[in-house]
């Protein structure tokens, strides 16, 4: 039996809650994520800032600006794709996040990007590329070249908040985006709408394509573009618990 995708507020309703690590001290509040329910494409960065904190949003702020920018090289807006983060909760000073953390809050991403199902996820900078690929492998080599993890086809690219410190960064992460951008024309695919609602439940008819989650649970690599590293197992995991079992959704997945 396959496992049914939860919807958006129902997970949110979980990270709300969630107290899980010592950064639920420190927040605001959560930052769950935002966007197209049923996107194309997949933004995962790291951790909440201290705007994002403040706003409840990720990437608002001078990253956020410049991510927007990013998008139009691309070709798209931020309406047309779902941001979320590795970690739900600021880390204090922004220092990176932690194993322990990043263990314990990405099956909350994990059952975000079943429940949304894109084509590809975009991972921005170390943390989120290293958590879906699997690999130690790092952002400076993997950057700009096409990966798969299960059925999702990943495409790891430089944080914006790089390129904000370092501008030689600029051309490379621009051209990324434009590589993004045209593997996105390559491949149209009708069954990906633009926004309608924000945060609303995916499509039940993605939920209930027995096609869809038997892509989900393996590999369907286009061998002409992708470099797989490894696949993202917490991407792949979990597949067949009934839904009882499976909460609460910050719980070990294995
Ligand atoms: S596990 Fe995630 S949502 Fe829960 S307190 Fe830690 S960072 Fe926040």
């Amino acid at each position: 039996m396959k496992k049914p995708h939860i919807p958006l507020g129902q997970i949110r309703s979980e990270v709300e809650a969630c107290k899980k690590c010592a950064l639920c001290e420190g927040r605001t509040q959560i930052v769950f994520g935002v966007g197209n329910p049923r996107a194309r494409v997949m933004i995962v960065g790291e951790a909440p800032g201290k705007n994002e904190d403040l706003q409840g949003e990720p990437f608002v702020g001078a990253a956020g600006q410049y991510l927007n920018e990013l998008l139009a090289f691309a070709g798209l807006v931020r309406e047309d794709i779902y941001i979320a983060n590795v970690l739900k909760c600021r880390p204090p000073g922004n220092r990176d996040p932690q194993p322990d953390e990043i263990a314990l809050c990405t099956p909350y991403l994990r059952e975000q990007t079943r429940t949304i199902d894109p084509e590809f996820i975009v991972t921005l900078g170390n943390f989120s590329t290293k958590f879906i690929l699997k690999t130690d492998v790092g952002i400076t080599r993997l950057h700009g070249k096409l990966q798969q993890a299960g059925k999702f086809k990943v495409f790891p690219i430089f944080h914006p908040a790089a390129a904000i410190y370092d501008r030689s960064k600029r051309d490379i992460m621009e051209a990324d985006f434009r590589t993004l951008g045209a593997l996105l024309a390559e491949s149209p695919d009708p069954k990906f709408v633009r926004s309608e609602a924000d945060d609303a439940p995916a499509d039940p008819a993605k939920a209930a394509s027995p096609a869809q989650d038997a892509s989900f649970a393996g590999a369907s690599e286009d061998p002409q573009k992708a470099e797989p590293v490894v696949p993202g197992d917490l991407l792949t995991a979990d597949t067949s618990a009934p839904a009882a079992e499976r909460l609460p959704l910050g719980g070990d997945p294995r």
